[in-house]
């Protein structure tokens, strides 16, 4: 976007630790197991919303159909194609510097000082979007349970050891057990499964059907005018929280699990609210999870898909010394309050769930980069158009 607004390649650099761009999602796609995504065919990170469906047009596809249901979900076989057709294309990955920034300074209106691992970079306008966490945070249960030699492991993190957790339940005869309740709970479950390993499911309350993260009325005005008619920020974050699915999961995505539950190798727990883990007494390499209220649940490890990021506003630890300094308004949730061209101070733009107070429930998503992207168009514009008169 902000090329196609006429800022120049030798003026744009996308810092990310990754080796390539677009790794940490499509890590942690894949460790769910997942085949479509759950948003519709129109949210990509190409620019016209309609390319997807003609990219689709282009690609040979064998056994899955490019798109699912009412709402054409893309596989993610299709949609990752298409964003590295799309990167390809504008050449994204030669403005790619790979290192993690650590620090930012500078004062209001910039110039700012980015600090990475790899040396810093100096700049004018600054976007911050380190997305919504990296990671599945580990609760301090789990860190007890640790102790107890109980492997515990995040499935969004760094290193997943999937197939010896797998090898493990084949020779324990003990579940996987995967804590959460949301559709990446419950397309893990449904993939460990799909190998023909044991699973328990633990979820600390009953299926949550919901099609969407939010609902679509939060991608334009029908639910986006009331949102911005109320100033106070405390009120918007209520309002989001209120807005997003937390912990849902699609109806096909239930269905499957419903239908697994006469299965020998999966077991389904509502309402477990884990409290630790244990070794199992007489069971070499099998542990004991300790739910509330019920008989301890035998497992051989735990893999947490509790979702990512941490109620912190993600990349506080290099962002809030900064904002703190440069008194950036902040709600009292801690997060950024952007003006209406997702502006937090001079010259310091965000994107994605640091500009929710200001794009809504979505502002996480696939599409709240695309509204991002619509709203920050026209500052890159008039900026490049200043540039060059
Ligand atoms: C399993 C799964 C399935 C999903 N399915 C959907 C879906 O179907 N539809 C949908 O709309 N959304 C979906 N999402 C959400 C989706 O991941 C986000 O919409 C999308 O990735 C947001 O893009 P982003 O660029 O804002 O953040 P991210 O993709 O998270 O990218 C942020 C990047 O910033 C980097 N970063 C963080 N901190 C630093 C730092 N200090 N220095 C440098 N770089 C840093 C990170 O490493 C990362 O590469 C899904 C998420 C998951 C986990």
């Amino acid at each position: 976007m902000l090329l196609d607004a006429g800022v120049a390649r030798a003026r744009l650099r996308l810092v990310d630790p990754h080796p390539q761009l677009l790794a940490c999602w499509e890590r942690n796609a894949a460790r769910t197991g997942m085949t479509y995504l759950r948003s519709p065919g129109v949210h990509h990170i190409g620019l016209d919303p309609y390319e997807l469906f003609r990219f689709a047009g282009r690609q040979y596809s064998r056994h899955t159909p490019h798109f699912k249901g009412v709402r054409r979900r893309p596989s993610l076989a299709l949609f990752q194609a298409h964003a590295r057709h799309v990167e390809r294309q504008a050449g994204l990955s030669e403005l790619h510097c790979q290192a993690r920034v650590e620090g930012v300074s500078g004062s209001r209106g910039g110039p700012f000082r980015v600090e990475t691992d790899r040396g810093s970079l100096a700049t004018r306008r600054l976007i911050l979007a380190p997305g919504s966490g990296e990671g599945t945070p580990v609760p301090s249960w789990a860190r007890g349970a640790e102790h107890s030699g109980l492997p515990v492991h995040a499935l969004f993190g760094e290193a997943l050891p999937l197939e010896a957790l797998v090898e493990r339940a084949h020779r324990t005869g003990a579940p996987i057990g995967v804590v959460g309740g949301g559709i990446s709970a419950g397309q893990f479950a449904l993939s460990l499964l799909g190998r023909g390993c044991p699973v328990t499911l633990l979820m600390r309350h009953p299926f949550r059907v919901e099609e969407l993260d939010a609902d679509p009325g939060w991608v334009g005005p029908k639910e986006l005018r009331a949102f911005h008619a109320v100033e106070d920020p405390a009120a918007r974050r209520r309002m989001i929280q209120a807005a997003r699915h937390r912990g849902s999961m699609p109806e096909e995505v239930v269905g499957r699990l419903r239908a697994a539950q006469g299965s020998e190798h999966f077991s389904l727990k509502e309402g477990a609210e884990v409290e630790g883990g244990r070794a199992a007494p007489g069971r070499e390499g099998a542990w004991e999870v300790e739910v509330a209220g019920v008989p301890p649940v035998v497992v051989s490890s735990v893999v947490l898909a509790t979702g990512v990021g941490c109620g912190r506003p993600p990349g506080e630890e290099w962002i809030g010394g900064f904002a703190t300094e440069l008194e950036l308004p902040r709600a009292p949730c801690g997060y950024p309050v952007p003006d209406a061209a997702l502006q937090w101070g001079e010259g310091l733009h965000l994107s994605g769930s640091l500009a929710e107070l200001e794009l809504g429930p979505v502002a996480r998503n696939i599409v709240g980069a695309r509204m991002a992207g619509t709203r920050l168009g026209p500052v890159a514009r008039s900026l490049a158009t200043r540039r060059a008169g």
